[in-house]
């Protein structure tokens, strides 16, 4: 079999980052009537470009197949919806922003965050390819295009006289399988003088943390700040600031213009985080190919812990069913041997099963009723928010587990 070349600049790739070995499909959450039936399982094994540094995994099943009925609604989150009105205030005043600008949204979900934007009095236009998530956007008023982003529907958008003064392309980047189109189009859509700003989980908190769990199929590349810096380089576009913000367990926003926009100047961040990135060894290979050895470490301790709380007798649940809890699982082989369940908040998870480990997802209240010795946070990233939820798991003398990046009991 011939190694797979890089997403980016086509180098190949025989450099490993992490072979976590076989798994179903993260977001591929199963009904009753399903898990009596076989489910198809891919190689989650994460390579390392010794070129460019671009972390990557190969494709193997298109995009629509697995973002065309996607079962996350951002609006369900009281926490996102706050952020999203102070991020689209700060926005507006920001890039001065006004009834005559264009904010367009790359996966722009429900219209959480656009939705602000127009209320801001300033009009927006969404590209969602979920068609059931962008029906709802529409329902709200905001108008929405149901198709995936890169260089044919940047085209028809243009046709139609829409370009746009800012693009907000928030947690999409990482999801990208053919980054050259999706960048093409970010450049053909942005006006002169106009701003993109992307958000995309940091490479380098995942490995400084053993965050190996943000690891899934659905996630094809995994970007440092100097390697995102290099891909928007290469077509044209000028990083002009960066911002680090606590999303996804470390996130960094990144804003860029056209490279000959000289209105914008160069904000000190970019070289202090290229700085900071480098004197971390983010162009090192060492760097990469230690990680693995810290991953199966995690595994090790988890087990641990799981098999002794067992032992003495304990009953263990876990908390959220993201898709990173899907990587975590079934990599250490976690399933109803050591957890009787997990809840989830969203009503479009409750009664189902995860992949792979097929622990069943129930309402939060169930927590009260059983009574659980340990709750495993499996969203670890959204630990202060859930721990404040769940202060009740204490009445019963109940203890929480952080797994990431190494195991945490809380009492
Ligand atoms: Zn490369």
């Amino acid at each position: 079999m011939s190694l797979p070349q890089c997403r980016f600049c086509k180098a190949v790739l025989e450099h490993t980052f992490v072979d976590l070995g076989m798994f179903p499909f993260s977001n591929s959450y199963l009904r009753q009537e399903q898990i009596s039936s076989m489910e198809p399982f891919f190689p989650l094994h994460a390579r390392v470009c010794v070129n460019c540094f671009l972390v990557q995994l190969e494709q193997f099943e298109a995009p629509q197949g697995i973002f065309s009925e996607y079962a996350y609604f951002s609006s369900y989150s009281e926490t996102s919806l706050n952020h999203a009105r102070e991020y689209a205030g700060r926005a507006v005043s920001r890039f001065q922003l006004n009834r005559e600008s264009l904010v367009v949204e790359i996966a722009s979900n429900d219209g959480y965050l656009l939705q602000y934007f127009q209320a801001w009095g300033v009009p927006v236009l969404g590209v969602e390819p979920a068609q059931n998530v962008a029906s709802v956007a529409e329902e709200k008023g905001i108008k929405t295009i149901a198709k995936f982003f890169g260089i044919k529907t940047a085209g028809e958008m243009i046709a139609a006289g829409r370009r746009a003064d800012l693009i907000v392309a928030n947690n999409v980047f990482a999801h990208v399988p053919d980054l050259f189109d999706f960048v093409s189009g970010l450049k053909l859509l942005l006006k002169p003088g106009g701003t993109i700003v992307i958000e995309v989980p940091h490479l380098l908190r995942l490995i400084q943390e053993t965050q190996f769990d943000t690891v899934y199929h659905e996630h094809f590349s995994y970007f440092s700040f100097c390697t995102a810096k290099e891909v928007l380089q290469e077509h044209g576009l000028k990083v002009y600031d960066v911002d680090e913000i606590p999303t996804h367990g470390g996130s960094l926003r990144i804003y860029a213009c056209h490279v000959e926009e000289n209105s914008k100047r160069i904000e000190f961040r970019v070289p202090e985080m290229e700085g900071r990135e480098l004197a971390a060894g983010i162009r090192e290979l060492a760097t990469y190919t230690s990680f693995a050895g810290r991953v199966r470490e995690v595994k090790r301790a988890l087990l641990e812990f799981l098999i002794h709380a067992k032992r003495a007798g304990k009953s263990i649940a876990a908390y959220g069913a993201p898709a990173k809890g899907n990587t975590l699982l079934n990599y250490c082989g976690i399933g109803k041997d050591f957890l009787d369940y997990t809840v989830d908040i969203s009503p479009h998870k409750q009664n189902l099963f995860l992949p792979g480990t097929h622990i069943p997802i129930h309402h939060p209240d169930i927590l009260r009723k059983t009574r659980p010795d340990y709750v495993l946070i499996l969203p670890w990233n959204l630990r202060g928010e859930i721990l404040g939820q769940l202060a009740y798991v204490r009445e019963w003398g109940g203890q929480y587990v952080i797994p990431i990046p190494t195991v945490e009991v809380i009492r």
